[in-house]
């Protein structure tokens, strides 16, 4: 590997089956295949998923491999190119798909990858970004445009899920309920407003986040344990209920007051994570109903991408309420307990590097163009 590089780096690692993360000021640089690259990480953001693994919850204990570098969104410079990539060249500013599929089953085949079904998640299957170094397959590389600040291309990854769930279901013209406003849930009330929606209602537990997502563009407003919402959000719809759902919160009571409130023909998006099984009206609330309702996951690689850079690029996306918070790598332990106390939403960690990072010249992309 051909460059100027340290011979370790910094790395925020998950090394006891036990609450918490490791700072490690010395682990060895990711080795890259031949169709790998090398990202110098500058910017990653703290995910819910993350928070999970600090916390060590039950979905983290039977599914993260300890010894793992936690992190999955980031931006960063391409500091080394496998002897088999054809496309990326070093010094790009560039994100990823954390979600790395196999290649080869029929979902990945068919423009799917995002859900194969051996796929491996940066973060949490391989290792990730919360290091000052990252490998990732040459396919799953993201350029970022230059008009798009570091902070918001750490982000792609969360705004892509709520840009994959708004876009699946469909909502220019349509009213909207978004069950849940944490940052993905925020996100998608400022992209569904882009997007030409008609009534945003939302709800949530957290008066301050309603709050925001009413700066966000959200038209009205519900406290999740007022239990007349789903009555009220039909009201406000014209009496008939809001044409799509957005489930963002995992919370069984909002799904089932949600499914409850979305109008006969509505389209239901889950995006929301339960932490268990959840009873559920499906006779009432789906068949009699004739709700289609869309699982979520992930990010279409890479329609969704394409369409985050091409809202970014409009203007008319309003992220930095959201993006509340910039730190140090080293003070990680900060951020999860700024997030954990609700002061934080989407918390930024800047990686410092000691040794100037590669930048491409413009002027030898475009003379290797023309
Ligand atoms: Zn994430
Ligand atoms: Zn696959």
């Amino acid at each position: 590997m051909a460059g100027n590089f340290p011979d370790t780096m910094r790395a925020i690692k998950k090394l006891d089956d036990a609450p918490g993360l490791n700072w490690c000021d010395a682990v060895p640089l990711p080795a890259i295949g031949p169709r790998q690259v090398l990202v110098a990480v500058t910017h990653a953001g703290i995910c819910g998923t993350d928070r999970h693994i600090y916390e060590w919850d039950a979905w983290s204990r039977g599914r993260v491999q300890v010894g793992i570098t936690t992190g999955h969104e980031f931006v960063g410079r391409v500091a080394a190119v496998g002897p088999a990539v054809a496309n990326v060249q070093v010094g790009q500013r560039v994100s990823a798909e954390g979600h790395i599929g196999c290649g080869h089953c029929q979902p990945c085949r068919t423009g799917n990858g995002h859900i194969c079904e051996r796929v491996d998640i940066l973060g949490i299957d391989i290792d990730g970004c919360f290091a000052q170094y990252v490998a990732v397959p040459e396919e799953n590389v993201w350029p970022v445009h230059p008009d798009i600040p570091d902070h918001v291309a750490a982000v792609f990854d969360p705004l892509g899920n709520a840009m994959h769930t708004v876009m699946a279901a469909g909502v220019s013209g349509r009213s909207v309920l978004i069950t849940g406003v944490g940052v993905i849930g925020l996100m998608a009330v400022t992209i569904a407003r882009a997007a030409g929606a008609g009534r945003i209602l939302v709800t949530d537990v957290n008066p301050a986040r309603l709050d925001l997502a009413r700066q966000l563009g959200a038209d009205q407003t519900f406290l999740s344990h007022d239990e007349q919402w789903p009555g009220k959000a039909r009201q406000a719809t014209g009496n008939q209920g809001p044409e799509v759902l957005l489930e963002m919160s995992g919370h069984p009571a909002a799904i089932r007051q949600g499914f409850a409130a979305l109008r006969n023909g509505g389209t239901a998006a889950l995006l929301g994570l339960p932490s268990d099984r959840v009873s559920f009206d499906l006779a009432n609330d789906i068949i009699f109903k004739g709700a289609t309702v869309l699982g979520i996951n992930g990010r279409l690689m890479f329609e969704t991408w394409y369409q985050v850079e091409s809202f970014l690029l409009s203007g008319r996306l309003n992220l930095e309420p959201i993006i509340t918070h910039h730190i140090g790598l080293d003070e990680f332990q900060r951020g999860f307990q700024l997030m954990q106390a609700g002061q934080a939403i989407k918390v930024i960690l800047e990686v410092p590097h000691q040794e100037p990072l590669p930048c491409q010249t413009p002027a030898l992309t475009s003379a290797a163009a023309s």
